[in-house]
């Protein structure tokens, strides 16, 4: 595995590598990789020649007063994870914003509620960096956690919107046996706060079993189930356009976000509709 350092380096590796016909599959991440991120390895791995994975702690996406400073980090461990699942190229770059970097990515619409309205100006970091990271990887498959389904929607409306040549692949929520999504951020969970984390797929799960089409009596039924310390929102909304629903007559997705001790999860799953 070759681990490249310098954006102008992936420039001029991803050019050699089109120029040679090898379709790259691309898996983005901030690193302290966990079976989340090597699931999607795992997923592309077939489906292209060179799998290339980014770990950038992209300051764009980070609120002021948000983590990035204790974002975790384990570089040793993350190139062993890659190369584990296959990876041929991994990109840590060090340089990644020129300092003259002036254009930013703006996603309208699907990013003004849910974590768009928590957290202002996230999407638009997110929508850049992956930009960027497009325009110097070069993939012809990229692969996207369904764990983060708005970020997935926003990235699948950009591509669509800016007609990248680019084949969205999403993954499915990699979880721990008793239920909690895997997170890097788990990482900052104390015991009773892991415990108290649960609650969150627990209320997920409860509103798919539920019977209940109307969406105010469903969400009302789970909320007591969070055992949180501030609920940022619980929200169900159409699963492709993230129109929030009143009844549950389509195709939809529960989301929720809340803070366990100083800790913002986020989780997620597909609502049927109901008959
Ligand atoms: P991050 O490093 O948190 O920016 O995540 C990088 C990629 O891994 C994103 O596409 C995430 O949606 C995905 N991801 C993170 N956690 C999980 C998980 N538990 N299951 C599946 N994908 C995940």
């Amino acid at each position: 595995m070759r681990i490249v350092t310098r954006t102008d380096e992936m420039i001029r590796a991803s050019r050699d590598l089109s120029r040679a016909g090898q379709a790259v599959g691309f898996v983005p991440t901030m690193g302290f990789l966990h079976e989340g991120h090597t699931s999607l390895m795992d997923l592309l791995r077939p489906r292209c020649h060179t799998l290339v994975v980014s770990i950038f702690v992209n300051p764009l996406q980070f609120g002021p007063n948000e983590d990035l400073d204790r974002y975790p980090r384990d570089p040793e461990g993350d190139a062993a994870r890659c190369q584990a699942h296959g990876t041929d190229l991994l990109f840590m770059p060090t340089d990644f914003y020129p300092p003259d970097f002036r254009t930013h990515v703006r996603v309208d619409h699907v990013t003004r509620h849910l974590c768009g309205a928590s957290r202002p100006g996230h999407f638009e970091g997110v929508a850049t960096v992956v930009a960027r990271l497009f325009g110097v990887v070069g993939p012809r498959l990229a692969a996207f956690g369904e764990k983060d389904w708005q970020q997935l929607t926003v990235i699948r409306r950009m591509v669509d919107d800016l007609a990248m040549d680019i084949q969205i692949v999403p993954g499915p929520t990699v979880r721990e046996p008793d239920g909690l999504a895997l997170s890097s951020r788990n990482k900052y969970l104390s015991p009773q706060d892991r415990i108290r984390a649960l609650s969150l797929s627990r209320a997920l799960r409860a509103m798919q079993a539920s019977p209940l089409a109307d969406v105010e009596a469903l969400k009302r039924s789970v909320l007591p189930l969070l055992e949180v310390d501030a609920l940022h929102y619980l929200e169900v909304v159409g699963d492709q356009d993230l129109e929030p629903l009143s009844t549950l007559d389509r195709p939809a997705r529960a989301l929720v976000a809340a803070r366990v001790g100083t800790t913002r999860l986020i989780d997620n799953m597909a609502l049927a509709p109901r008959a």
